[in-house]
């Protein structure tokens, strides 16, 4: 029993990990089915890194699907973001001063959108946390 247990390196104790489940809940805005093992969490500090290793258990399938959704995210935000470039140019009716202007604001924008595309991919990936 003794070599079963591990240490915490979140907390430092020793302890057996405990498997966490899913329980076939909204997660992340996909339907999880329940009852399958998605992890392990240190009974004390109820952290997933307790081996002190980056969390990848995300697999391949997931990490497409963030990718997927990060990009399709990222066309919405560049959509979005670009609303008010228009609003601009229809209203000084495109005038060259302002489309200049407005050509440099609309750059910086998708630049935010597509590195605003890259945070929800990383907040996808390395959020591992389910809601217990
Ligand atoms: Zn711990």
């Amino acid at each position: 029993m003794r070599d079963d247990k591990v240490q915490c390196q979140c907390c430092g104790k020793w302890m057996v990990p405990r498997p966490i489940f899913s329980r076939g809940i909204w997660s992340n805005g996909w339907w999880v089915g329940g009852g399958r093992v998605i992890g392990s969490i240190c009974p004390f500090c109820l952290d997933e890194d307790w081996d002190g290793v980056e969390r990848v258990h995300r697999g391949v399938l997931f990490k497409t699907l963030a990718l997927a959704i990060s990009v399709f995210l990222g066309y919405v935000y560049v959509f979005v973001s670009l609303i008010p470039v228009h609003i601009i140019n229809d209203y000084f009716d495109h005038q060259p001063s302002i489309k200049e202007y407005t050509t440099w604001l609309a750059a910086a924008l998708i630049f935010g959108s597509i590195y605003l595309g890259y945070r929800t991919y990383k907040w996808l990936v390395n959020t591992t946390k389910l809601p217990l």
